[in-house]
């Protein structure tokens, strides 16, 4: 595989940049080797440098679910930088996307834009406790929650596959109030409402795609959401991921399970920095200006990516392709499946809609724990392996991989060849060992 100009591009961009990169999964550093510099995508592929082709799989980690330059939310861009970037003034942008997304969101009558997914979290913390008028929060182990100080614990793929504990710079004050329980546990919970009497918030992924794809148990949800009514604490589901992937709206109306605050990012920028959290009257006319909770943004609800959410969110109603998501995405997981039989690989699958992950590991996968009995030195052969073969995959076992509307036919048959090839290889390289 010819990697000549990116290697060239990655050693001069540690010059002037941190690694070359601007987020540290984009390194590659738990599959080793080059990092790919990408020239440009289109539909379902993306190329690199050196002129070779991908089936995308990673869609910038999610927002890139219609696939690349869809020419809907293109024209609408391009639209909205003919009448200027920025203006610190508010848009009839804003609230359009803003009445999509609540339509879409049973729980939610108002939402705040901001501009990525770690200030929506942040802030709906904020929030909760201003609300509550309490401190304390519960993470579970292995769902991460964007990069700030609060929630950088025990935080899921990014630092899991690094081991890394936590980050340094964060002060143990930052995070004395943040508890940390287990997915699909819900002792681990209680265990915690039992001893602390100033929880503000519990903050979940209601389905969890930090750890690898982890579904929680129906029933670990439903005592989750009766047990913090109960107990007058709020339920923030972060959907930065989820949101607008398994259907039109959150992962929750599917789970059955209502947030308080449901934090967005990714899907609903279509490829530009949004994020958003939302909730009731009650509880958004807490933020400023209706409410003393502070929390503001110079480029918040920025007129081109008002402008390609909104595009991207009317091309997702119009298409449907929510029910094509999760054939496709059974049909890779019964690829993976059934090849990794062939070979006598160890391997499981989790899927939910359009997001997927093969564990190489015999374990179900259920929480952090059991993902961690993953075999990442497979992984690292599977993913160089689908590489070559024209895939592109998150460089990472614990990172979900995602489908997006433009895959066809003649796609979903290369991914099939490239798990086969790559799966032998897994194998070959097992036995050597
Ligand atoms: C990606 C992600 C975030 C952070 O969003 P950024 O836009 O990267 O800041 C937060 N929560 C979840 C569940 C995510 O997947």
């Amino acid at each position: 595989m010819k990697l000549d100009n990116s290697t060239t591009l990655f050693n001069k961009g540690q010059k002037n940049l941190v690694g070359a990169v601007n987020s540290p999964v984009r390194a590659f550093k738990s599959v080793g080797g080059v990092p790919v510099f990408i020239d440009h995508a289109k539909g379902s592929k993306i190329f690199d440098v050196d002129g070779n082709e991908y089936i995308d799989l990673v869609l910038s980690y999610g927002p890139m679910i219609l696939g690349h330059r869809h020419k809907n939310v293109e024209r609408s861009i391009k639209k909205a930088l003919k009448k200027g970037y920025t203006f610190g003034a508010s848009t009839n942008k804003e609230i359009k996307l803003a009445k999509m997304v609540c339509d879409a969101f049973p729980g939610m009558d108002k939402v705040r834009f901001v501009s990525s997914g770690t200030e929506a979290v942040l802030s709906a913390i904020r929030l909760a406790r201003a609300y509550t008028g309490h401190n304390k929060i519960i993470k579970f182990s292995g769902c991460y929650h964007g990069h700030s100080d609060a929630l950088l614990v025990a935080a899921g793929s990014g630092l899991a596959t690094l081991s890394l504990p936590g980050s340094k710079g964060v002060p143990d004050d930052a995070v004395k109030n943040t508890l940390i329980a287990e997915y699909n546990n819900i002792e681990s919970v209680t265990q915690h409402f039992d001893t602390h009497d100033d929880i503000a918030a519990v903050i979940i992924e209601p389905i969890a795609g930090n750890m690898g794809v982890i579904e929680p148990s129906q029933e670990f949800l439903q005592q989750l959401r009766a047990l913090t009514l109960e107990k007058g604490i709020l339920l923030i589901m972060d959907e930065v991921m989820t949101g607008f992937r398994s259907k039109f709206g959150g992962a929750q109306e599917l789970l059955g399970v209502e947030a308080d605050i449901t934090c967005l990012g990714k899907v609903i920028g279509g490829g530009f920095p949004v994020g958003a959290y939302g909730a009731r009257n009650e509880i958004m006319e807490m933020v400023a200006p209706l409410g003393d909770m502070y929390q503001a943004g110079t480029l918040s609800g920025n007129p081109i990516a008002m402008a390609s959410g909104i595009a991207t969110l009317k091309q997702l109603k119009k298409q449907k392709p929510y029910k094509s998501f999760h054939k496709k995405a059974t049909k890779i997981k019964d690829m993976l499946l059934s090849s990794a039989e062939k070979y006598g690989v160890d391997l499981k699958v989790n899927h939910f809609g359009s997001m997927i992950n093969p564990f190489f590991t015999s374990q179900e996968v259920t929480d952090f724990k059991s993902a961690q009995s993953s075999n990442t030195e497979s992984f690292k052969v599977f993913f160089w392996q689908m590489m070559e073969h024209g895939v592109f995959l998150p460089p990472s076992q614990f990172e979900a991989w995602f489908l997006s509307s433009a895959l066809d036919k003649k796609d979903m048959k290369k991914i099939e060849n490239a798990i086969d090839f790559s799966m032998a290889k897994v194998a070959e390289k097992q036995k050597i060992k």
